[in-house]
């Protein structure tokens, strides 16, 4: 897989791809994470990206020239499945949506930053957008940087048996159950025994009704989804 991330702010890219599970992903060769500088395609000298918006307004708007030629510098290297563009009014993010988008050969994702892209953006030069939440962050980073963690752990390879993506919530329409670790006491606070007692079909059995119970006590919308 393929991600191309476009951003004006690539720095706070960083981070979230040099560490743990998806830098060792990134190393397997199992997904290639290219973060890409907006300001790269800006025909300015000052390597500006937005300006006013029309009409008046606290806020800058980014242009849709600079990202018009990224993503078609971008397309003339590989056909991309997806161009999606972070916005908080956008398809509500899910574990549905990583799973169909991890089955993907290549996705772009578009970061925005001040008040958003031109609108002309959203209309003409992108496949969809997707939402992390109905509250604003200050740019697009973080909500790629979240869409791509949730996708690339899914990815074959990328998580060894022990921490298998199809056990983590929301796989098979439940939550998680509990886990724990040692000490198997600690101040007085117990494990459940039936976890210590290396019985593996009542392990299975426990784990289900845990993951039932919290379910419906957190979640009960998942058993209406059906
Ligand atoms: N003026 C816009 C918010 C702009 S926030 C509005 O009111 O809708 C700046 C950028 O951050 C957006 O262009 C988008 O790319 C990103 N962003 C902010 N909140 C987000 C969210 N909840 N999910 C995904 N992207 C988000």
């Amino acid at each position: 897989m393929h991600i191309s991330i476009i951003s004006c702010v690539p720095k706070l890219l960083e981070s979230p791809f040099s560490d743990s599970i998806l830098k060792r992903a990134i190393k397997k060769g199992l997904v290639n994470v290219e973060v890409i500088d907006l300001r790269d395609y800006s025909t300015d000298r000052h390597k500006s990206v937005d300006d006013y918006a029309y009409g008046g307004g606290a806020g800058m708007v980014m242009m849709i020239e600079p990202i018009d030629r990224c993503i078609t510098d971008l397309k003339s290297k590989r056909t991309y499945d997806e161009i999606i563009y972070m916005s908080p009014d956008g398809e509500q993010f899910s574990q549905s949506i990583a799973n169909q988008l991890s089955l993907k050969q290549n996705l772009i994702l578009l970061c925005g930053h001040y008040k958003g892209v031109d609108e002309r953006v959203r209309e003409h030069l992108i496949t969809r957008e997707m939402s992390i939440g109905d509250y604003v962050l200050s740019g697009g980073e973080l909500a790629a940087a979240v869409i791509a963690d949730s996708v690339i752990r899914l990815l074959p390879g990328v998580l060894n048996d022990e921490t298998s993506a199809l056990t983590d919530s929301f796989q098979n329409g439940l939550v998680a159950p509990p886990v724990y670790t040692r000490p198997a006491e600690y101040k007085g606070w117990e494990v459940p025994p039936v976890l210590i007692s290396g019985h593996e079909a009542k392990i299975e059995e426990w784990r289900h009704e845990q993951a039932l119970e919290r379910t419906q006590k957190r979640r009960p919308q998942l058993f209406k989804k059906g």
